[in-house]
């Protein structure tokens, strides 16, 4: 099934905007009100790293923004598109058009569209910390170098990451706590080059082991 036309007409308009979201685990009694109000917009070709402690959110929105899961109250359009008025079928293209992953174990999935320019690797961080260390010097390769280029190439992307190695390449850093945008720093302009390259090849295996 095609997406909607609108869904792929080229604009100004950014690419990803959350609007006012929040998100409540187990409403009732016992529930667990986790994004109190995040609001952010994302431009095409940007490159953006969302950090935060452990448990302010970040695997949440995460999840939103792809499409995994669905917010209590507020709005999530992608590129001008509500992702709520989706039906399953376009929201399933979405997905699979729309977004890449890179899960934990850092399989890359990764999607084209002719519709769009538009892909989204997300990584999912949170396990012990040498192997979390060893495992985003991986995802370097991969965010840092790899999908360095395809953010080179227009490609927006948007990175969870506990890693501030990771988040150097970046070119907007967001930070989330308690459910909130604590900050927002831009470090370099949307349309160029991601400001770090890392050479990989550099880094003996030690220094990774040792940090
Ligand atoms: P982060 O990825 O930044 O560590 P999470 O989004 O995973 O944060 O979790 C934020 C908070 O939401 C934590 O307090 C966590 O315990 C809680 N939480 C996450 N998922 C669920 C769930 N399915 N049900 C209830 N609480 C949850
Ligand atoms: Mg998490």
């Amino acid at each position: 099934m095609p997406l909607p036309t609108h869904v792929t007409a080229e604009g100004d308009r950014p690419v990803l905007v959350l609007d006012d979201i929040h998100k409540i685990y187990n409403p009732g009694p016992l529930q667990v009100h986790v994004l109190k109000g995040i609001s952010l917009a994302v431009e095409r070709g940007d490159y953006v790293a969302i950090m935060g402690h452990s448990g302010s959110g970040k695997s949440t929105m995460l999840n939103i923004l792809g499409c995994l899961d669905v917010p209590s109250s507020g709005k999530y359009l992608i590129d001008g598109v509500d992702v709520a008025q989706l039906t399953e079928a376009e929201l399933a293209d979405v997905r699979n058009q729309f977004l890449g992953f890179v899960f934990q174990s850092f399989n890359l999935v990764r999607r084209t569209s002719a519709l769009a320019n538009v892909e989204l690797p997300l990584v999912y961080a949170g396990v012990a910390k040498s192997e979390r260390r060893r495992r985003a010097i991986t995802a370097l390769g991969l965010v840092g170098l790899e999908d360095g280029r395809l953010n080179a190439a227009g490609r927006t992307i948007v990175i969870i990451t506990h890693e501030d190695d990771v988040a150097a390449h970046a070119k907007r850093v967001i930070t989330l706590a308690d459910g909130r945008v604590a900050s927002d720093h831009r470090k370099a302009p949307v349309a160029g080059e991601p400001p770090r390259l890392i050479d990989l090849t550099a880094l003996e295996d030690d220094e990774v082991a040792a940090s």
